[in-house]
């Protein structure tokens, strides 16, 4: 039965920006064209911002956030309301305020973007604050204020929700040409006071709770951080004239920093009870909770797809009540991170869809569970037995439950997990079988998607082609991919992956288990959205995936080309996967089913195999405590789905990014034959890094960065392998370019790729003899 608490209330912390169309994308786009005006965009914004409030109030809440929406990243809106704007943009923000907004999003012909990176575990990107000694910070809250005006003239409750001090200081970089060592969180006493006037203008425009945003407090934090949280909080709780203040941490347990925030002098926490953050529960509770505040309860989680347990939740909040002042319900982080409204889709199969739930009926199970709070479980009967029947039939599907696939995860062995022979003797294999020259060149796998692939795409959609010339139209992009690799003189060439949109969804339409959207779009970054697949159920392969297009190429040539497949923890961590099992059993039945992808592969011909692994790194848990766990099972995935492979066939892994400190041991556990990685911009740091930690297999360290039109000089290029060399022995050293060329043109691309050549040439015939 449960307890009723008297003021519960549901709320959210933020919503999809983008409108149900995308118009947000579209707006801010055609503004960047000079197709769409400042006015215009302008009232795109604030017509998306008044829809969102005037929807959740339709929904059932009241006290609507303001302030989560953004033109392009509320990291970035942060840097400019505390006035941290690095110097190279400030003379066109002084022209213009919004242009210049852009440029540090997007740089400009004169001056460099702030740097982009991933927020938390997200697949969200921020922009990265620049701070340096010098940052003078100065209160800039008109944006703000002005949400506050446009919600309260609803006549709805507002309560901004801004990044925390905290976090943004942590999430700070240093800028460009500030020596090593500043530590942005030495800023924290002049960025107080700005703070503190962002929060009195806010009470003054009517908002009576601000929300302050601290998810860097669920990382591990050391004691000076966690001193700094208690001061800045102290500080603000004194700050005249400010509003009523919630601190919100969501994504993972507060851990040591809860009882700094417990006994801060603010009046609300929000916490996140959901996943990994379920801990939360036991931890306040243990410490008698926090009496005198408010709490938000996030027990709907804000950042997957899939419905409440709503009698779960119910519980949860009952174990709440006594343990706060007031309790009040809400998703456990932004639903930024999920799609706008499932009653948008109509192609998802309406069994799986009864196990759906994204922005707008997230907000739909909170207002529910506020109701269940205040009135009893009775008064939402209905709505609990809808639930019930909804979870069963999730549980006792057949999707969910596809004996052949729990049967065979059942009897994997760690045996299973292993290749045939160790490295050397595998190595020694494949050496004869493919016979290499010394520094072998190879690229990623794509080459440029070009226009007219992306209009046969959209043909094919369209019913505009057929599926026949759609084919005949890849096999002739293939035959010139094949052809240009030739005359360049690559040594393991690549089909190109022009059959490919995207590397996971490519997989995800072809295996079972996986739901598709049409309009499910998250924000990946700016004006960015990504539509990614949904694992609902048990996976399994229905025939080969990419067999007919690695076969028709290596078809094509004597030289050796590499399959290219998506590894099992990235195809996981670009989707949005069940809950009702633990995600490493999810791993499990992708491995599979890409190990047998593997098997087709090499009985095609096949000689190398390339598993990309992007993700590896960007799903590591946020406590450094889970991440063992983490990476044990996310390499055994990787090896299940490789092991299989014969001891002459040389499997490839890739990954693009060059800070592996912490994972330096997770690769070596991949027991992959050959690893290329990102390392241009680090000037080949990661390959001194591995050579450092002993890793005995062989190295691609990226040569060029493919993220920029630039086309590398090869003595450029001639250089960056002499420093590959210094770390790695020629025998185990690779050459090719940081990442896939995709996204690049073909007149830069070839460019690159023949200087590239040149110089694995010029430097492998200046080899000392007797390398090899
Ligand atoms: N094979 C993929 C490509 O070349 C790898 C991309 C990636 O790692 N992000 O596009
Ligand atoms: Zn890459």
């Amino acid at each position: 039965m449960t307890g009723k608490s008297a003021a519960a209330s549901a709320t959210v912390y933020g919503y999809p920006r983008q409108g149900p169309s995308r118009e947000l994308k579209k707006a801010v786009e055609g503004y960047w064209k000079g197709s769409v005006s400042d006015g215009a965009l302008r009232d795109t914004a604030a017509g998306l911002r008044r829809a969102n409030w005037l929807q959740l109030r339709q929904d059932g809440v009241q006290e609507v956030p303001t302030g989560d929406f953004s033109y392009y990243d509320h990291v970035l809106d942060t840097s400019v309301m505390v006035g941290a704007i690095p110097a190279r943009y400030r003379a066109g923000i002084a022209a213009d305020a919004l242009d210049g907004y852009f440029a540090m999003a997007r740089g400009t012909r004169d001056v460099a973007p702030l740097e982009m990176t991933k927020w938390f575990d997200t697949n969200y990107h921020y922009l990265v604050p620049e701070l340096g000694p010098d940052t003078v910070f100065a209160a800039d809250s008109a944006t703000q204020v002005g949400a506050v005006g446009e919600a309260l003239a609803l006549g709805l409750t507002a309560r901004p929700v801004l990044l925390g001090p905290i976090t943004f200081l942590l999430l700070s970089k240093p800028a460009p040409g500030v020596a090593d060592g500043f530590e942005p969180l030495t800023l924290l006493e002049r960025l107080l006071p700005v703070y503190a006037g962002v929060l009195a203008d806010l009470r003054s425009a009517g908002a009576e709770w601000v929300q302050l945003d601290e998810p860097a407090l669920v990382q591990d934090r050391s004691r000076d951080e966690l001193d700094a949280v208690a001061h800045a909080y102290r500080e603000l709780g004194a700050s005249a004239g400010r509003p009523r203040l919630l601190i919100a941490s969501y994504f993972d347990r507060l851990g040591e920093a809860l009882p700094v925030l417990a006994s801060a002098p603010v009046e609300g926490l929000a916490m996140d009870f959901t996943g990994p953050a379920a801990a939360n529960l036991g931890d306040l509770a243990a410490m008698g909770g926090v009496p005198g505040k408010r709490l938000v309860a996030g027990v709907v989680d804000g950042r997957n797809v899939w419905i409440n347990d709503l009698q779960k939740s119910l519980h949860t909040l009952d174990t709440l009540v006594p343990l706060a002042h007031r309790v009040d319900v809400a998703p456990s982080c932004s639903l930024l991170h999920v799609p706008l409204d499932l009653g948008a889709e109509r192609d998802i199969d309406p069994q799986t869809a009864r196990w759906l739930a994204f922005a707008r009926q997230k907000t739909s199970e909170t207002v529910t569970l506020a109701r269940g709070l205040v009135l009893g479980a009775q008064a939402i009967a209905g709505e609990l037995a809808l639930n019930r029947a909804d979870l069963a039939s999730r549980a006792g599907s057949a999707l969910t439950n596809d004996p052949a696939v729990r049967a065979r995860t059942a009897a994997v062995t760690s045996a299973g997990t292993r290749r045939s022979l160790p490295y050397p003797e595998r190595a020694a294999a494949q050496r004869a079988r493919l016979g290499l020259p010394l520094l072998p060149t190879t690229t990623i796998g794509s080459f440029p998607q070009t226009d007219e692939l992306r209009a046969d795409r959209a043909d094919l959609r369209a019913g505009r082609i057929g599926t026949d010339v759609y084919e005949q139209r890849i096999e002739a992009e293939i035959r010139s991919v094949v052809a240009f690799q030739e005359r360049a003189g690559i040594d393991v060439l690549v089909h190109g992956e022009p059959e490919r949109s995207d590397m996971v969804q490519y997989f995800a339409e072809q295996l079972t288990g996986f739901s598709a959207t049409r309009h499910g779009w998250v924000q990946s970054y700016g004006t960015r959205y990504v539509r990614p697949p949904i694992l609902a159920g048990d996976v399994s392969r229905p025939g080969p995936m990419t067999v007919r297009w690695t076969a028709y190429a290596q078809s094509l040539t004597d030289r050796p080309v590499k399959g290219m497949l998506t590894g099992p923890v990235t195809v996981l961590a670009w989707s949005f996967v069940r809950d009702d099992q633990p995600l490493e059993d999810t791993a499990r039945q992708v491995a599979l089913a890409l190990r047998d992808e593997v098997d087709d592969l090499e009985r095609s011909g096949s000689p190398v195999i390339q598993m990309d692994e992007p993700a590896l790194r960007e799903t590591l848990p946020l406590r450094t405590a889970d991440r063992p766990r983490y990476l044990a099972w996310a390499t055994e995935a990787f090896r299940l789905a490789t092991g299989g492979a014969r001891a002459d066939t040389q499997i490839h892994t890739h990954m693009c990014y060059a800070e592996f400190g912490d994972i330096l041991q997770a690769i070596n556990d991949l027991d992959a034959d050959v690893i290329s990685l990102e390392a241009a911009r680090s000037h080949m740091r990661v390959a001194d890094e591995l050579a450092a930690a002993g890793y005995p297999r062989e190295v691609g360290p990226g040569v060029y960065d493919i993220h920029s039109p630039r086309v590398p000089g090869s003595d450029e290029l001639i250089r960056m392998l002499h420093k590959g060399l210094g770390a790695i022995a020629a025998e185990r050293l690779w050459v090719n370019p940081d990442c896939g060329l995709k996204t690049r043109g073909w007149p830069e691309v070839r460019e690159s790729l023949e200087n590239m050549v040149t110089a694995a040439r010029s430097v492998r015939s200046a080899l000392p003899e007797g390398t090899h």
